[in-house]
């Protein structure tokens, strides 16, 4: 015991002096494991993690906890330098290991580095390792000691806001387990990062700290407010009955901030909006399926506009998560070489003759059951993700490899590929395919690229580049979908594409509605007095052939002639077989 106590005054003093302090009278297995228990009794009042290090020895103890958050060999290892190989981060060790060396031969006496442990899920964790170094007189005894904390953790509490943390949300949600009734609601405040940035983090963290006072100036006893990361806010409700009073307390809470800044005249006028899930919604408190739930309630207020209440609806969730499955589904068959991806052809034919003129490329996706996937249930992740660059790229290469394959038969075949607006924005698409059609030896002429008739196409530099580009290398260029959404007159003058593709729904449009139809006569008229073709889409039907090839567009596609079939089937049907249509 009175060694003990001595050791602890020697440590005491050592802590005191920056020079490094002696310990005798202590064998050195002693001082090891008086460290060791001062260690795993002090870890029962914190959570972080304490080390000892035993240098001569070559022995790391650390906390026992520590060992149930990381991979590591035990609360009790050797071999230590060899042994932060099987927990550290691999990028990190080398800057690690330079680190022990200097402690270890003596260069240096403390330690403070911030890197990454692996935990048990083999997951990086960020820490703070700190640490100093010393020796026993008259004994060979080198030690470090120190201690480690995860700075990436969660708060508790938060002092921008007042508020407590996230923490402490997750162990009230443990303590009402089982309950029958409460509603969790979300709040982000609208474009925070605006305010930061145009008018600085400090009065960023002024409009957080309002924000949370308005919340909780609106509640009662039985709804508790939390700070969530970044400008989010949790209020865990017990206390409303029905959706009607939590959207009454979401409206409490807007009008109070909205008098808020109209009292202190604030620089930045911001709103809230709330996403919001009740106990209907999910299965247990949770606190993943929580946080998931709650956030996508949230990110769907602020898709629609931002400064509203939006209640979870578990039928967009599924839409959202069947999404998300088929992004992944179509990441992994990129990275699989494209496998599951076809390409369809659709011919397109001169209308009177019926010859086939050209084929349009359209995608299929084929996924892992076998069952073909039509662009409509795709193509928006393509172009979310980004993915649509790479898999453009693969259709430009099978399509002009098709369209060589068509032209022993027929020399002047024309392949017409889509091109999504975001690839003309993400890659280098002209490149691509005047490298492709070089590649291929062919002719400019031989390939059209359709692009869809859009509010922005003709204000976009980016689609004007490429556009005017593509027409002086000779590649036709197409204005696809007209008569959809957005279809102005004015482009086709200003932007003279070579074909203007009427989509199938104002084709059905026409063929059933008089007015439409003599609109499309007009169109028809106009079009062809800029020197500029046309193709019907949408023809199913004889006698709707009729009534369109009258009006005397250049060229027809649609399921009359064939839906989009597999290469090798067109190339049978259309393209070998000379007298086919
Ligand atoms: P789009 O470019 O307007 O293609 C024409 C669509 O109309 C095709 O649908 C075609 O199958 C369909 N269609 C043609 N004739 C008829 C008909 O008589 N009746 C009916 N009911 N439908 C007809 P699909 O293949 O489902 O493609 C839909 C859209 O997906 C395309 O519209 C295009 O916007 C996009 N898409 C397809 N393939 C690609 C591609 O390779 N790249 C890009 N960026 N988009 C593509
Ligand atoms: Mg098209
Ligand atoms: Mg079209």
């Amino acid at each position: 015991m009175k060694d003990q106590q001595m050791t602890k005054k020697k440590i005491h003093d050592l802590e005191q002096q920056e020079t490094l302090a002696c310990v005798d009278a202590m064998d050195e297995n002693g001082v090891f494991h008086l460290f060791r228990k001062a260690a795993e009794l002090f870890s029962s009042c914190m959570n972080d993690y304490l080390y000892v290090y035993d240098i001569t020895n070559d022995t790391y103890y650390i906390t026992e906890r520590a060992t149930e958050r990381f991979d590591l060999p035990g609360s009790i290892f050797h071999h230590v330098v060899e042994g932060h190989r099987q927990f550290v981060y691999l990028d990190d060790l080398t800057m690690l290991q330079k680190d022990l060396d200097d402690l270890i031969s003596g260069r240096k006496n403390k330690h403070n580095l911030r890197y990454r442990w692996m935990s048990i899920d083999r997951e990086p964790v960020w820490i703070n390792c700190q640490g100093r170094t010393f020796r026993m007189k008259d004994q060979n005894v080198f030690l470090m000691i120190g201690c480690i904390n995860e700075i990436g953790e969660k708060t508790k509490a938060d002092n921008v806001s007042g508020l407590l943390g996230e923490v402490s949300f997750e162990e009230q949600l443990h303590q009402f387990r089982g309950l029958p009734r409460c509603f969790i609601m979300r709040f982000g405040i609208d474009d925070f990062k605006n305010i930061n940035e145009s008018l600085g983090v400090n009065y960023g963290d002024h409009v957080i700290y309002d924000v949370a006072n308005c919340i909780t100036e609106c509640l009662q006893p039985g709804q508790y407010v939390y700070r969530m990361p970044a400008d989010e806010f949790v209020v865990f409700d017990l206390l409303s009955e029905s959706r009607k009073e939590v959207k009454q307390l979401y409206d409490l809470i807007h009008c109070h901030i909205d008098d808020h800044i109209a009292e202190h005249e604030y620089e930045a006028l911001y709103t809230v909006s709330c996403g919001v899930i009740s106990y209907e919604d999910i299965d247990s408190l949770d606190y993943e399926q929580i946080t998931k739930l709650s956030q996508f309630a949230l990110t769907r207020a602020k898709e629609r506009g931002k400064n509203q209440l939006n209640f979870f609806n578990g039928a967009e969730y599924e839409t959202f998560v069947a999404n998300r499955r088929m992004t992944r589904n179509l990441q992994r068959a990129v990275s699989k070489e494209y496998r599951g991806f076809e390409l369809y052809f659709q011919p397109i034919v001169k209308t009177g003759t019926g010859e086939v003129f050209a084929a349009e490329a359209l995608l299929r996706y084929r996924n892992e059951e076998g069952e073909l996937i039509p662009p409509s249930r795709f193509i928006e992740q393509l172009e979310e993700s980004g993915l649509i660059v790479p898999v453009g790229r693969w259709i430009i290469h099978a399509a002009l490899q098709a369209c060589v394959a068509c032209q022993q038969y027929r020399p002047d075949f024309k392949v017409s590929i889509n091109f999504s607006f975001v690839q003309i924005l993400k890659s280098p698409i002209y490149d691509d395919l005047i490298g492709a059609i070089e590649k291929y030896h062919l002719r400019p002429e031989s390939v059209i690229v359709e692009l869809t008739e859009s509010g922005y196409l003709e204000s976009n530099k980016a689609v004007v580049d490429l556009w005017r580009k593509l027409k002086e290398y000779g590649v036709q260029v197409a204005l696809d979908d007209f008569g959809t959404g957005y279809s102005n007159l004015m482009n086709i003058s200003q932007m003279q594409p070579d074909i203007l593709k009427i989509d199938r729904e104002f084709t059905v449009k026409a063929l059933r509605d008089d007015y439409a139809y003599r609109l499309l006569v007009q169109i028809i008229e106009m079009v062809h007095s800029l020197d500029i073709k046309e193709v019907v889409e949408g023809i199913e039907q004889e006698e709707e052939l009729e009534r369109i090839a009258v009006l005397g567009p250049d060229y027809i596609q649609g399921y009359f002639y064939s839906a989009p079939c597999s290469i090798p089937e067109f190339m049978d049907k259309f393209v070998c077989d000379q007298s086919a249509v």
